[in-house]
């Protein structure tokens, strides 16, 4: 595979940005080498500026659930776009996202769009704290939501990637005001209730976890959560940026039956452009100004081409027997993997709900942060890289979780395993 283009282009963005990019985890530091430039997207497939066609597992991580560039999303957002590209005034999509939102995740009674996920986590432990009145947050080791300050603790994807789970530059008083504890421990979760309940403003989870490659919840897990908080007045948040119309129509959420007060997206709702949103109970929305004294704001929050992308996603997803296709593929995928491995003799698991899945170099369970962190992340990386040469593009780091599109065909995944067979081969031969 020739990268000319892509090489010529990421020298001289190494002169102009942090580390060649816009965001972390694209630079492929864990990995090693140097990231391709996308010159455009279609379906199931990224291409590059030198022409070279990706199958991609990582739909721009994650938002790309109908495949890229659908003809329905591109139709609608250039019907919008033809109006005016902001107003700086309601617009009707708003109205629209907001009915589609509520109704397809009915914990959220009312709903505010923001630009990012960072900001609606941002903006959901404000109004935790403004709500209850405390000031600590919990959090999970290996969790992600994005990069705001009282986050950067412990925290999952680009920062596990780059191995500095803490940042430099968040105030030490702040950063001690965010509690971690291990994902799947019920125990440890109610010892710190029992200790610093009272305190205790929120609990921010990812239900299903996708920044440390991808851990399910134990049964019962998410509703010992929500009975803590419960118990001590604290403000339960299902960061379901990731999960939310990925791995259900209505999110971890509706799989797991679990209602959290307050939920935040981001990726699918926009269909590729940025947008966030969080919501939940009414009486703690309406906290929220101008209704309330909350504070939360945005220039181009529920910009109207944004909503369009979003509206037109969101109507694909709920075409009949979506998810059941989604999961059906992703389980060829996983089994095929799994076959290929077991088949050239590596220690692999998959894990996986849905249309997100996360490949490990190393034998199951998965039960936790520590066992995804046991896996082998050399072995990863030559599986990385033997992938991306036979024309398929996993996460370039083993932290992510990875994600099917409903483009994702039989096709598609023959051709994947079909490759994956040599590189397991490749690294079974050592
Ligand atoms: N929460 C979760 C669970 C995420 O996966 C991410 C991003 N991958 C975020 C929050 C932050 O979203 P954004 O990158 O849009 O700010």
């Amino acid at each position: 595979m020739n990268h000319d283009n892509s090489h010529a282009l990421f020298q001289q963005a190494l002169d102009l940005m942090p580390g060649g990019v816009n965001s972390p985890v694209r630079a492929f530091k864990s990995v090693g080498g140097e990231p391709f430039f996308a010159k455009r997207a279609e379906g199931a497939y990224l291409i590059d500026v030198d022409g070279n066609r990706y199958v991609d597992y990582i739909g721009s991580w994650g938002p790309m659930i109908a495949g890229h560039a659908h003809p329905k999303v591109i139709a609608a957002v250039d019907a919008v776009m033809r109006d005016g590209l902001s107003f700086g005034v309601p617009n009707a999509l708003e109205v629209t996202m907001a009915q589609t939102i509520t109704r397809l995740v009915p914990s959220c009674e009312m709903v505010r769009m923001v630009n990012s996920g960072t900001e609606a986590t941002l903006s959901a432990i404000r109004l935790a704290r403004g709500a209850t009145g405390r000031n600590r947050i919990v959090k999970f080791e290996g969790c992600y939501h994005g990069h705001g300050d009282s986050f950067l603790v412990k925290a999952g994807s680009g920062m596990l990637t780059l191995g500095v789970p803490n940042s430099p530059g968040v105030p030490k008083t702040l950063a001690d005001l965010t509690l971690t504890l291990p994902y799947n421990d019920f125990e440890a979760a109610t010892r710190l209730f029992d200790d610093l309940g009272g305190d205790i403003a929120g609990v921010i989870v990812e239900p299903i976890v996708g920044n440390a490659n991808c851990i399910v919840p134990a049964e019962g897990y998410l509703q010992h959560l929500r009975e803590l908080c419960s118990k001590h007045g604290a403000i339960l948040i299902f960061d379901e940026v990731m999960t939310g119309f990925r791995v259900a129509l209505g999110g971890a959420q509706a799989l797991y039956g679990v209602t959290p007060d307050l939920t935040t997206f981001g990726k699918i709702i926009g269909g590729g452009m940025p947008v966030g949103a969080y919501g939940g109970r009414r009486d703690l929305m309406r906290q929220i100004a101008p209704s309330g004294p909350i504070y939360q704001a945005g220039t181009l929050s529920g910009n109207p081409v944004a909503m369009a992308a979003g509206l037109a996603t969101l109507e694909l997803i709920q075409a009949p027997g979506f998810y059941e296709n989604l999961e059906a593929r992703t389980r060829l995928l996983r089994d095929g993997l799994q076959q290929a491995a077991d088949a050239a003799g590596v220690a692999f698991t998959t894990t996986g709900v849905c249309a997100m899945f996360g490949l490990y170099f190393r034998e199951g369970p998965i039960n936790g942060y520590a066992d995804a962190m046991a896996s082998d992340g050399a072995r990863f990386n030559r599986f990385f890289h033997g992938m991306l040469q036979r024309g398929v593009y996993f996460a370039p780091s083993a932290f992510e979780a990875g994600f099917l599109s409903s483009m994702h065909g039989e096709t598609e995944i023959a051709h994947t395993l079909a490759a994956a067979r040599e590189v397991f081969a490749d690294i079974a031969a050592g």
